[in-house]
């Protein structure tokens, strides 16, 4: 046990190579989060390997908490979840994603896309199509410049109104995209089940391409299936040549990954990311 900070301990994780805060003291700097301006919006860039260029970015949440300092999501949006603290975050999380995606319309391309992580309590609240749809009317934000991600956790319980959700934020011009692909146990049953546009293949299958057949060949085989469903498809944890190479002459059609660009502030994602990134 590390002391860290005026109050909190934090537990040394070997695997996460991180240190694991206790959930209480997150809890209780959680809930002043929002009011003392905490929270700020990373934008990591998605690259179109047709058109050789940045074509969109995923928004990341990052907290920096006076005592705990930098939080990984992976820590505290589970304790967001828990408490219910994730709805007024979430709100707040969309809302900042429409402003800037506004800004960015001019200097994007017209069918940018603006991805956003969507957590399952978000959608169980009934809430997340009124609150979009307000925040698209206060920012001016087009719908269909938004892609939705879910992870399976949603779509287990499988009840008629989170099928029912799906399709609304589909009609609303907004694409959803499937995160984290491959690492659930039911993925291919979810993609017929549910209206995905994209899927996004987990970085645990990127990683070691390079050197594990099982992966190319699992890699392919979701490519082939995805293509013939006529969905596209985003590899996530690009972090060198090979596995962009790889990925290409795969078919893919989106990277993500450091190799193109760590997640950044909106501020250097305009300077540095929107000038066409050439690959
Ligand atoms: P995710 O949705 O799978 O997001 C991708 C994660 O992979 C991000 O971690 C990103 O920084 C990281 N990443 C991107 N490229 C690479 C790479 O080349 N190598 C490696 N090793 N990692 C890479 P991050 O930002 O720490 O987020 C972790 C998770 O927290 C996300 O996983 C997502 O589940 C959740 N999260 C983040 N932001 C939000 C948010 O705004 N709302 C919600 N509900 N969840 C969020
Ligand atoms: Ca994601
Ligand atoms: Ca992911
Ligand atoms: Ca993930």
């Amino acid at each position: 046990v590390k002391e860290q900070g005026r109050n909190g301990f934090s537990f040394y994780s070997p695997e996460m190579n991180d240190y694991v805060l206790g959930r209480l003291e997150v809890e209780q700097q959680l809930r002043g989060a929002l009011e003392h301006n905490e929270f700020c919006m990373h934008y990591q860039p998605i690259y179109c390997l047709n058109r050789k260029k940045v074509i969109g970015a995923e928004a990341l949440i990052r907290w920096n908490n006076p005592s705990l300092g930098l939080v990984s999501p992976e820590q505290f949006i589970p304790v967001a979840e828990q408490t219910g603290l994730i709805l007024p975050i979430g709100e707040w999380i969309i809302r900042e994603v429409c402003e800037q995606g506004v800004r960015w319309r001019h200097s994007l391309d017209e069918d940018y896309r603006i991805a956003l992580n969507v957590s399952p309590r978000q959608f169980r609240d009934g809430q997340i199509v009124p609150v979009l749809l307000r925040i698209f009317e206060e920012t001016g934000f087009d719908p269909s410049c938004l892609e939705i991600e879910i992870t399976e956790g949603l779509l287990v319980r499988n009840d008629d109104s989170t099928a029912q959700t799906l399709s609304q934020l589909k009609s609303l011009g907004i694409s959803l995209s499937m995160d984290d692909f491959g690492t659930g146990y039911s993925s291919l049953s979810y993609l017929k089940q549910f209206p995905f546009d994209v899927i996004k293949i987990d970085r645990t299958f990127v990683r070691d391409l390079a050197d594990d057949p099982g992966d190319q060949q699992l890699v392919t085989a979701a490519l082939a299936m995805a293509k013939g469903m006529g969905l596209k498809v985003i590899a996530e944890g690009v972090e060198n040549q090979f596995q962009m190479d790889f990925l290409a002459s795969a078919g893919c059609d989106a990277l993500q990954g450091y190799y193109l660009g760590r997640p950044v502030t909106a501020e250097e994602f305009q300077e540095k990311i929107i000038p066409p990134a050439e690959f």
